[in-house]
C-alpha cells in the first residue's frame, strides 16, 4: 500500500495510472475502520480497479462539535487492516490538503428536500459539509469508481447529485450495509458503546424489522406507532423512525403496495446516536 498525504502528488500519480489505463476506485471514509469499511475496499477490488481509501475526519460536516471531538481515531489499526485487505492506496492528508483556501464559508449546495428531511433536518449543515469534503476528493483524485455503504442512505443520495452536479465522470457504486450477527450495523461510533448500551443497541434493527415483517397496504401509522414504542422502551430518544419513498425520501403515510420503500432511523442512547435503514421491499 502507498501512502500519500499530500493531494497534488496523489493527483498526478491518479491520473499516470488512468493514463496507463487502469480504473481507479475511492472509498472515502473518516477512519475506525471495521468490516462494513473494508467491504467497500473488497467490492473495488473484485472488480478489478486499483482502491484508494480516503482517511479523513471532515470537521465541516460535524454539526455537533462534541461528536467531532469525540471521533474515535485509530490510525495505527486502521493501516493495519487495510494492508490486510490488500488496498492499494491510502490518501490520509492534514485539513490543509483538502481545504488549501481554508474552510469554505461561502460554499452552498442546492440539496433542496434532500436535506430538508431526516439525516438533514436534524443536522443542520451536515450534507453541506459533506458536499465540501467530496467536492474536493472527488477533484483531487477524479476516480472512475466510488464506493459508499447504503448504511448512510441519505448520503448516498446526496453524493449521487453531486456527482451530476459536478458532471463528473465518477460512477457511483451504493453497497450492502455490514452488520453485527446480531444485526447491528456496523459503525466507527459503536466503540463507544459500554456493553450494556452495545445489548440494547439491536433494537434499531429490531425496530426496522418489525417494520419490514409486518409491513401491509394501507395507512402505515399503527405500524410506525408500535415500531417507535419498540425503540422507546428500551430508553431510545427517537430523531426520527420513519418509512420513505425510496427514491426520492418523501415520507409515506399510506401505502399503495407498489411503490419502493425505505425505512430509516436515528436515534439517541444515552449521548450517543445511531442510525441505520431497511429497504423494505
Ligand atoms: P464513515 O467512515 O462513517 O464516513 O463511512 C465511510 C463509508 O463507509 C461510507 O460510505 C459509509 O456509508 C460506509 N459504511 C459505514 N458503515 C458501514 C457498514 N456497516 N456497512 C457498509 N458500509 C458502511
Amino acid at each position: 500500500m502507498i501512502l500519500f498525504k499530500n493531494s497534488d502528488q496523489l493527483g498526478q500519480y491518479i491520473s499516470h495510472v488512468q493514463s496507463n489505463g487502469r480504473k481507479t476506485a475511492l472509498i472515502p471514509t473518516m477512519g475506525a475502520l471495521h468490516a462494513g469499511h473494508l467491504s467497500l475496499v473488497d467490492a473495488g477490488k473484485k472488480s478489478g480497479y486499483l482502491t484508494i481509501c480516503s482517511i479523513f475526519v471532515n470537521p465541516t460536516q460535524f454539526n455537533d462539535p462534541k461528536d467531532f471531538e469525540k471521533y474515535p481515531i485509530t490510525i495505527e489499526k486502521d493501516i493495519y487492516k487495510l494492508e490486510k485487505e490488500g488496498t492499494d492506496i491510502l490518501f490520509l492528508p492534514t485539513i490543509d490538503q483538502v481545504y488549501p483556501q481554508g474552510f469554505p464559508r461561502n460554499e452552498k449546495y442546492d440539496l433542496g428536500q434532500l436535506e430538508k428531511v431526516f439525516e438533514g433536518q436534524f443536522r443542520p449543515g451536515h450534507f453541506q459539509g459533506v458536499c465540501q469534503v467530496m467536492f474536493r476528493l472527488l477533484s483531487i483524485i477524479e476516480p472512475d469508481h466510488l464506493f459508499m455503504g447504503q448504511k448512510d442512505y441519505q448520503q448516498c443520495m446526496v453524493i449521487k447529485w453531486l456527482i451530476n452536479f459536478m458532471k463528473s465522470k465518477t460512477v457511483f457504486h451504493g453497497c450492502p450495509t455490514v452488520r453485527e450477527p446480531d444485526g447491528l450495523a456496523m459503525s466507527s461510533r459503536n466503540v463507544r458503546l459500554n456493553e450494556e448500551q452495545r445489548k440494547r443497541a439491536t433494537t434499531i434493527f429490531e425496530s426496522l424489522s418489525y417494520l419490514k415483517n409486518n409491513l401491509s397496504k394501507g395507512n402505515l401509522s399503527a405500524l410506525l406507532d408500535k415500531a417507535r414504542s419498540i425503540l422507546t422502551a428500551r430508553g431510545f430518544k427517537i430523531d426520527y423512525l420513519d418509512i420513505a419513498d425510496a427514491d426520492n425520501l418523501e415520507r409515506v403515510g399510506i401505502w399503495d403496495g407498489r411503490q419502493k420503500l425505505v425505512a430509516l432511523a436515528a436515534a439517541f442512547l444515552d449521548e450517543i446516536r445511531l442510525i441505520d435503514n431497511i429497504v423494505l421491499n
